[in-house]
């Protein structure tokens, strides 16, 4: 499979076009960026992670029936995965109150959610990714019908019930996740983007301790540590 030229620049992940013109490749970058940009910095090694976390992500939730652009991983910072029309909404899945929610409603920090919550964000940097919901959509245009958003709805609910006892039984507690969905050349909605500790908070089941990005944009350090952790886990080592 032959890299050609640079498609896009995203803040995680480079994007470039191939001999293939259904399959392009995506770039891992050390770069961590919070705070719509505010904050940055890069960390050696953290791409590759990220691409190890997302390629086994990727194949569990295959084997399980979720449709995904992965191909598959062709070095340590490179994924080849299917070209697909991006869908502008972050899909948010919460199982515990932290993060944005806590601040926006008040909630009690780490308190157990009653039930999974699913929010939509616009993938909009400029407008620093505000609150949708399914109204504000379709009027954007992100989809055309609201069956598509109820799809969405129900897959990243399906992706949480597999990835969330998957990872309890690594002793780590899946918090929440942001996913983002696009629709492939059949017109097909499928799961594209990475999963990695970038944009999954994953807390240690004994001890607490935050295992993700959250040590980044909190200034805790460790980063690469709970990363590497988080594949061994992953991986049963
Ligand atoms: P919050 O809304 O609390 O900041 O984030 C909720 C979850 O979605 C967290 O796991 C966070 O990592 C992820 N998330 C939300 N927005 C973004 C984003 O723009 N980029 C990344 N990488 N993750 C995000």
């Amino acid at each position: 499979m032959e890299k050609r030229e640079l498609l896009y620049e995203g803040k995680a992940k480079k994007l470039y076009l191939t001999d293939d013109k259904e399959l392009v490749i995506s770039e891992f970058k050390d770069d961590l960026t919070a705070f719509n940009g505010l904050k940055k910095a890069s960390e050696a090694g953290k791409g590759a992670l990220n691409n190890k976390i997302s390629t086994e992500l990727f194949k569990l939730l295959d084997s399980k029936g979720i449709p995904t652009h992965f191909v598959k991983m062709l070095d340590d910072n490179h994924m080849l995965h299917k070209k697909v029309d991006v869908i502008l909404i972050e899909v948010i899945v919460r199982n515990i109150a932290t993060g944005s929610l806590s601040k926006n409603l008040g909630l009690t920090d780490g308190m157990v959610l009653p039930f999974t919550l699913v929010e939509f964000d616009y993938k909009n940097d400029e407008l620093g990714d505000p609150k949708l919901n399914d109204q504000h959509a379709l009027i954007l245009g992100l989809v055309k019908y609201q069956d598509e958003l109820d799809k969405i709805r129900r897959m990243a609910r399906e992706i949480n019930d597999i990835l969330r006892p998957y990872f309890a039984d690594k002793g780590l507690n899946l918090v929440d996740f942001k996913l983002e969905f696009g629709k492939d050349s059949s017109g097909n909605i499928i799961l594209v983007d990475e999963i990695s500790p970038d944009n999954c908070r994953f807390w240690d089941m004994t001890t607490g301790e935050k295992m993700d990005k959250d040590r980044f944009r909190q200034g805790l350090g460790g980063l690469k540590m709970a990363y590497e952790e988080v594949l061994n886990r992953i991986l049963g080592k």
